[in-house]
């Protein structure tokens, strides 16, 4: 029985992602592997750890704060940029900070010095 969001199909298997699920052709090893255990496979595959998978599906795609609160906990608030964001993007705000702790404003479109504007 394999997770919610989670499919097998032939060669073909399911499982969640940021935008909507992912869909990939595997062989017969990566099968396995997936059947084994889907959610490391889904992980991987993305290029995260296992936490921070869940982290990001559970964000929206959106990076929390990395700062602590005077109580020790874990800033709530979110890095600003977009939401959904895919997972290497997601994976380049990890350590920065919500406005409130001395991040950077929302890159916007008048923001022409981010990489967009190289491509
Ligand atoms: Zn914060």
């Amino acid at each position: 029985m394999l997770p919610h969001g989670y499919y097998v199909g032939g060669t073909l298997v399911g499982f969640p992602a940021q935008g909507g699920g992912r869909e990939c052709e595997l062989n017969a090893a990566q099968l396995a592997e997936f059947i084994a255990d889907p959610e490391a496979y889904a992980a991987n595959y993305f290029g995260l750890t296992r936490a921070q998978f869940r982290e990001w599906l559970e964000s929206e795609g959106r990076m929390q704060c990395s700062a602590l609160t005077t109580l020790g906990r874990r800033c709530r608030n979110f890095v600003s940029g977009r939401m959904q964001l895919d997972s290497d993007a997601w994976r380049r705000l990890e350590g920065e900070y919500c406005v409130i702790h001395g991040g950077r404003p929302a890159e916007g479109e008048s923001d022409a010095s981010s990489n967009q504007a190289a491509r």
